[in-house]
């Protein structure tokens, strides 16, 4: 009880900070890069998903759990949902673009 309680308390705390830190850093990254989505969604996604991308709508979504990983890996996942921006797959081109943006 107190377990599950305790771990809610923190899971919003979590999405709290995400949703302060990430678009911000996002928007950051937009500007340096001139890449811009429309719409930046934080919310817990599927196990093991960081980032995803819908390049129609040009939309991303991130995790919030991106925060608790050390903040260099922030810009490699937003980077990546953001190459799919221009690239909606994962060929050769789409590579060679994030490599242009890191
Ligand atoms: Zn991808």
């Amino acid at each position: 009880m107190l377990q599950k309680w305790l771990r809610d308390k923190l899971q919003g705390y979590i999405i709290d900070i995400a949703n302060r830190v990430l678009p911000q850093r996002m928007h950051e990254l937009e500007v340096q890069h001139c890449l811009y989505a429309k719409k930046v969604i934080v919310k817990i996604l599927r196990k093991n998903i960081l980032g995803l991308c819908y390049p129609g709508y040009k939309t991303i979504i991130l995790s919030p759990r991106i925060i608790l990983l050390p903040q260099r890996y922030w810009d490699t996942i937003i980077l990546h949902e953001m190459a799919h921006l221009k690239f909606p797959h994962h060929r050769k081109a789409f590579w060679s673009f994030l490599t242009i943006l890191f």
